[in-house]
């Protein structure tokens, strides 16, 4: 298969890299991609993003600029903020922050001094890295202190959450996370938060998508701030929002700037603006709702294989498998499927024995192979590749990772997928 080049004049003033991101192109379309944070934002995303906004230096808010020139720039911010506003039902949105994380490291500026005890999920249990992990700023800079999920059931140990609440009185409690497969309860968290004394911050920065399709419940009435990616299950331009009530948009702003950034990425705004737009559209709901149904159609499929799921299954976009009981470590098995035109990543499962760098899962999810049109009826095939894929990486068989590879080649040429040129 071969994809006509989408930048005629990139093409010719660069050749090499023209090549490099028609490589690109070429391999979004022909694997399966199931690692779950990613999508494929739609053509009108990528054209948003890729315009003359790109020029512009806008520091400040519509209307309280520090450059001149802002005429379009302020609607198109504002238009951007209205439709966050009316997609997820909040009183205030901030569209500038550059992505997760710078996101995150502002809902600190805006809520705590260093030094002072935040709470998060740990890492290795699901949790995010600026939920003050360690090796992050946010843990180093902070004092984080961190819970988990229970070993039997894999599900957020409520118990442990509000005893570490009560007991360390953090400023900041965190829920949310990057390999979490169930239903955040927020009302819980809010609970807790409220107990404690501590300001609750959604990070939804995964089910973003779902929570704006209805298909999973939404912070909205519990948390104290919404921190959210908008490129992952929301389908957008690479970026960020922070979300919340009137009360609280004065911090958070300052706290965007001039607390941490300086001038937004007018044209990632103008490309959230779009993917909101989307967002709004009865398609997406469709979509949100078929992105659960793949991924617990998927699960039931890798179960039926013998293969053991963190929690035994999932809600939502995410399923995290333990291959332990196969006996193929994780990276073993993630660099296997990539050749096999599967791309995943290796992953740690809570109470991992093995190290980050070398753990005991991989981490898949549907969100990618939805936007693609790909439904229930071919979760079946998708868990035989996985399956087949694992134990080719168990033999180090490649002949059937080229099987495989041809197999899901030809799914994917079946399934165009949106936003690319071919
Ligand atoms: C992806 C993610 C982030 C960070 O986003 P980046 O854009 O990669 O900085 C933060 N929190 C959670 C829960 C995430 O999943």
């Amino acid at each position: 298969m071969t994809l006509p080049l989408p930048h005629p004049a990139l093409a010719a003033a660069d050749p090499e890299l023209a090549a490099l991101v028609g490589a690109e192109e070429l391999l979004q379309a022909e694997t399966l991609r199931l690692i779950p944070s990613e999508n494929y934002v739609s053509r009108a995303v990528l054209e948003a993003s890729g315009t003359v906004l790109q020029n512009k230096y806008s520091e400040g808010y519509a209307g309280r600029r520090y450059y001149e020139g802002q005429q379009n720039i302020d609607q198109i911010e504002r238009l951007a903020v209205d439709r966050a506003k009316a997609v997820f039902g909040v009183e205030h949105a901030n569209v500038q922050p550059y992505s997760g994380s710078p996101a995150n490291l502002a809902v600190y500026l805006a809520f705590a001094e260093p030094g002072d005890t935040v709470m998060g999920m740990a890492l290795p249990m699901g949790g995010h890295l600026t939920h003050g992990w360690g090796v992050s700023a946010t843990g180093k800079w902070f004092r984080g202190v961190q819970y988990g999920v229970r070993q039997d059931t894999g599900l957020i140990d409520f118990d442990q959450v509000r005893e570490l609440a009560l007991a360390e009185r953090p400023k900041i409690i965190f829920c949310g996370g990057t390999a979490l497969p169930r239903t955040i309860d927020f009302a819980a968290f809010a609970e807790i938060a409220r107990e404690s004394g501590a300001v609750l911050v959604a990070d939804i920065a995964h089910i973003a998508g779902l929570i704006a399709g209805g298909a999973h419940p939404s912070p909205v009435p519990h948390a104290d701030v919404i921190s959210t990616t908008t490129h992952k299950t929301l389908r957008g331009p690479r970026g960020a929002m922070l979300m919340s009530r009137e009360e609280h948009a004065k911090a958070i702003d300052k706290a965007v700037f001039p607390g941490l950034q300086g001038g937004p990425h007018n044209q990632t705004t103008a490309g959230i603006a779009v993917a909101l737009h989307e967002a709004a559209q009865p398609a997406f709901a469709e979509y949100a709702r078929s992105v659960v149904a793949n991924a617990r159609a998927l699960a039931d499929e890798l179960l039926a294989r013998g293969f053991d799921l963190v929690s035994g299954g999932t809600d939502n976009h995410l399923i995290l498998m333990d291959l332990t009981p196969k006996e193929v470590p994780g990276k073993v098995a993630a660099k296997a499927l990539d050749r096999a035109g599967i791309v995943v990543n290796y992953n740690t499962v809570p109470y991992d024995p093995r190290k980050p760098f070398d753990p005991s899962g991989i981490r898949i999810g549907t969100p990618s192979l939805t936007s693609r049109g790909i439904g229930t009826e071919h979760m079946a095939a998708v868990a035989d590749w996985i399956d087949r894929g694992v134990r080719a990486a168990g033999a180090g068989d490649e002949q059937a990772l080229t099987a495989i590879r041809a197999e899901v080649a030809e799914l994917m040429a079946a399934y165009p997928a949106p936003g690319l040129s071919g």
